[in-house]
């Protein structure tokens, strides 16, 4: 569907919610639509990011297809929340890796892998790739720790500025003129994102699989979540340790990073699989096309530099540690790469809606 056609479903979709009102107390989204008449465009986009997509006002609606009205909320907000990151991405060149989402996630991590292969193969000996390297800097006879940290620098940097310019377009378009961020606005937006507030459908859950409710995707989601910042925390402590310390990865197995590394991928890995299974047994008419198969793809990326992360901790003391690093630098490289151009980009947009609808039920504002 092209931007105008989804743009013009979701203000018809939203008069009938605003007409009929039988779902105002699943989430914020329908209460934060009735502030906003109008429908501009940065009200729709707003709107799109505050929906979790639970689905319960699907089930519940009395207008959903077969009805004539063929109202489906969390479908026609999931292709208005696809567009919204191609909307705001930067460079707006870039966006057809947004609209390409599984072609483009696919494309990415094959060449970042390869690049990596490339690199150590072009660099090392066969003879001293696929030798058993152990102790102190072993990871550093493969490929340097400079070289590294550059590969992740360059593509990590570029990504923040590409989402800090995007978040703050979003923030110009969205943000409502009358309500002031506070910190108990901002306390509150961090707790929905920790909690996932929108995805309990005010209490008993998310339609997961179909009609009955459960909160699997929201406990998965912050599974994953977790093991994400795990391996975050797991490199700023090597980093700590190298700069701060002198202290040379790789880490014996009860060190901090180890643990937190092994944690986190341990759950990267359970959030992972689980989002994706719930994916494919799930309904599919909640659901977009176009955002199902780029979710996907970026979940497999998410499970593949789990996966490859946990295989190199167990096979580091082996002649395959060299190309298992290489595999794994890929899937990160991809990672890092693919930040604001996939699906990975939503944690910005829907912090600021969250923070948005704080505000703005902070302040009573009636548009
Ligand atoms: S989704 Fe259906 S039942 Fe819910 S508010 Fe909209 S029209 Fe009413
Ligand atoms: S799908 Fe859930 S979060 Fe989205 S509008 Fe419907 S009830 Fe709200």
């Amino acid at each position: 569907m092209r931007s105008d056609e989804i743009a013009t479903e979701a203000r018809r979709v939203l008069d009938i919610c605003d007409a009929c009102g039988y779902c105002n107390g699943f989430c914020d989204l329908f209460e934060a639509a009735r502030r906003r008449p109008a429908l501009s465009d940065g009200d729709l986009a707003h709107l799109a990011n505050l929906c979790h997509a639970c689905r319960n006002c699907l089930y519940a609606c009395q207008y959903a297809p077969p009805h004539v009205f063929q109202v489906n909320v969390p479908r026609t907000l999931a292709r208005l929340r696809q567009r919204t990151y191609a909307e705001y991405v930067w460079p707006k060149g870039l966006a057809f890796l947004l609209d390409h989402g599984r072609l483009s996630t696919l494309i990415v991590t094959l060449a970042a892998t390869a690049l990596m292969i490339g690199l150590v193969l072009t660099s090392l000996p066969p003879e001293t790739l696929f030798d058993r390297h152990l102790g102190t800097g072993a990871f550093y006879r493969i490929l340097p720790w400079e070289t590294m940290a550059w590969i992740g620098a360059i593509p990590l940097g570029w990504s923040a500025l590409a989402i800090g310019i995007g978040l703050r377009r979003y923030w110009r378009a969205t943000r409502p003129g009358s309500a002031r961020v506070t910190s108990r606005a901002f306390v509150r937006a961090l707790r929905d994102v920790v909690l996932l507030r929108n995805l309990q459908g005010g209490g008993p859950g998310c339609n997961d699989l179909d009609d009955r409710p459960s909160h699997a995707r929201r406990r998965l989601h912050q599974t994953l979540a977790a093991g994400v910042l795990l391996s975050l925390a797991a490199t700023l402590v090597a980093t700590l340790y190298h700069h701060a310390l002198g202290w040379e990865a790789p880490y014996p197995a009860l060190s901090a990073p180890v643990a937190l590394g092994t944690l986190g991928g341990v759950c990267m890995t359970v959030g992972a699989i689980g989002l994706l299974w719930l994916k494919r047994r799930g309904d599919q008419t909640p659901t977009a096309p176009e955002s199902r198969r780029a979710d996907a793809a970026i979940l497999g990326l998410l499970l593949w530099v789990a996966l490859t992360g946990l295989a190199l901790l167990i096979w580091r003391e082996t002649g395959a540690m060299g190309i298992l690093l290489a595999i794994h630098l890929g899937g990160v490289l991809a990672l890092f790469i693919l930040l604001p151009y996939s699906k990975l980009v939503h944690a910005g947009y829907r912090f600021i809606s969250l923070l948005i609808e704080a505000m703005e039920q902070a302040s009573g504002r009636k548009a």
